[in-house]
């Protein structure tokens, strides 16, 4: 435990010292709110087919890929509540000690911790939209008793508002994040495997532009061996709980 500690103080000193921290999440940071990863041994996809989440199987199949998306996003991700982590983000942003938070999640739990300025690389599951006019709707406007969901101004099919597989990232999260790595001085990546591709590509840009990679994982991801410069082996919330505890013991 004390090397992690003197880590941890490492890190404390180069986000206290730092002009401008992005903090960029992934499944991890959701992993202590009950959500689980996608991938891995117990990962959703151990007990789902992804293809649920293709987009052409979407519009061919509504009813069955809707069955599963109700089942898994909403009644079962909707109730997940923020952790330890995202609320000390959020008093990091009030703090001026973070300017933005990237996030590959979908579950809007960066918002409900108080979080302002939240890019959604992959969209956001708590809205849906009209795959015919465009209307967008908060979840809880729709009603999901009867399947698939349909718009009431032009009946046609809602979709969730994150990306399916085949669809691209959002222009204005994406760009948002290319400006973030490169005016950050210092990068906070938390719980991402950073296998899924483009997001990935966004800490590694950071580094090129001369960012300092602090990273929190239990496990070591495709980012630690290459670009991480502080590695903080350890759950999200148990590390940001101390790191919350360092940064702020004089005020
Ligand atoms: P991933 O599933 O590839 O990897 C999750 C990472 O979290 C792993 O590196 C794992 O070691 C780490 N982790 C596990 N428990 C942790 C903890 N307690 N604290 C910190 N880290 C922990 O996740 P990914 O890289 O984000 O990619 C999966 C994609 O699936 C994402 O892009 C996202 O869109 C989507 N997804 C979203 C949610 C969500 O919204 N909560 C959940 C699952 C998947």
């Amino acid at each position: 435990m004390q090397n992690i500690k003197d880590e941890i103080i490492k890190s404390v000193k180069i986000l206290k010292n730092s002009k401008a921290t992005t903090a960029f999440t992934g499944a991890g940071i959701s992993v202590e709110s009950g959500i689980p990863t996608f991938r891995g041994k117990d990962g959703l996809w151990s007990k789902y087919d992804p293809k649920i989440l293709d987009i052409n199987y979407f519009h061919k199949y509504p009813k069955d890929s809707w069955k599963v998306i109700k089942e898994i996003f909403y009644d079962f991700f909707g109730k997940a509540t923020y952790n330890k982590a995202h609320e000390v983000l959020a008093l990091m942003e009030q703090n001026n000690l973070i300017n933005n938070v990237i996030t590959q999640n979908i579950d809007n739990l960066h918002q409900e911790a108080g979080s302002k300025i939240v890019h959604e690389f992959h969209g956001n599951s708590k809205n849906l939209i009209c795959t015919k006019c465009g209307k967008s709707y908060n979840i809880s406007e729709v009603n999901l008793s009867s399947l698939p969901p349909k718009c009431n101004e032009c009946n046609g099919l809602l979709k969730p508002d994150f990306i399916f597989f085949g669809e691209g990232i959002p222009k204005k999260a994406y760009s948002a994040s290319l400006e973030a790595s490169e005016k950050s001085k210092v990068f906070l990546v938390i719980g991402t495997t950073g296998e899924i591709m483009p997001a990935c590509q966004i800490p590694y840009l950071a580094k090129q532009n001369g960012a300092i990679i602090i990273e929190i994982n239990p496990e070591e991801s495709n980012f630690t061996n290459r670009i991480t410069d502080v590695f903080l082996k350890g759950k999200a919330s148990e590390i940001m709980k101390i790191i919350e505890k360092e940064l702020f013991k004089n005020k």
